[in-house]
């Protein structure tokens, strides 16, 4: 019998990739948005990574009729209130680039001194299901922000996300070594938990 099919509710090729690595596995076939003919462009319009989540998966399952899975994932530094947050792609303006959203950042932060610089990434996943059912799961990673960018891997504030029991920041760390400890790897790990369940659920039920 052929794998039932999970929407992953994204049109970003990395985070299909990111996403096809860490799900590997699963009792489920991928198929993104494109794959089967679905573009929608759900904007983000939720106070909190969960809103958000939840809006892009329920939307593609609506679209499509498939259980779909979805994502939303920030940075949150404690010094400024959980700033960026839900902001985190959009606060250095709406197409700034990766190095803008960086130097944004440290300006933002230019009066905040050593030892008060602690932040997390968060990220929720949403599983949706055709009869209407969600399921969130969700995952953090603890570090602190450096006063300058250092590494070249990853994207977005990787390169000044330090994470003092590795040393490194997260722009210097492989991508094998972020995918065990990132926000989203924690977050998905869980997500394959829930994904075994209800297949498990849905062969039992046919
Ligand atoms: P989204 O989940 O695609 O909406 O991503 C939100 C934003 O948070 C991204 O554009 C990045 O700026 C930031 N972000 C999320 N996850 C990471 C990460 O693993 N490293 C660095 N930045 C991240």
């Amino acid at each position: 019998m052929e794998a039932p099919r999970l929407l992953l509710a994204t049109n970003n090729q990395g985070k299909a990739r990111e996403y096809a690595r860490l799900l590997e596995g699963i009792p489920f076939t991928l198929v993104t948005p494109a794959e089967i003919g679905i573009h929608a462009n759900v904007e983000e319009t939720g106070e909190t990574f969960e809103e958000n989540a939840i809006l892009k998966a329920t939307t593609l399952t609506a679209a499509s009729g498939l259980p779909s899975l979805a994502d939303d994932s920030g940075l949150e530094v404690y010094a400024l209130n959980g700033d960026p947050g839900v902001r985190s792609a959009r606060w250095a303006g709406p197409r700034a680039t990766d190095a803008q959203k960086v130097s944004y950042l440290l300006k933002q932060m230019k009066n905040v001194p050593e030892g008060m610089r602690q932040a997390r990434f968060r990220c929720v996943i949403a599983i949706a299901l055709p009869g209407g059912r969600v399921q969130l799961t969700d995952g953090e990673c603890e570090g602190e922000i450096t006063l300058e960018s250092r590494g070249k891997e990853g994207f977005g504030y990787d390169p000044v996300f330090f994470i003092p029991v590795l040393n490194r920041t997260m722009a210097e760390l492989p991508p094998d070594v972020k995918n065990k400890i990132s926000h989203r790897a924690r977050a998905a790990e869980k997500a394959r938990a829930l994904l075994e369940q209800l297949a498990e659920e849905q062969a039992e039920s046919l």
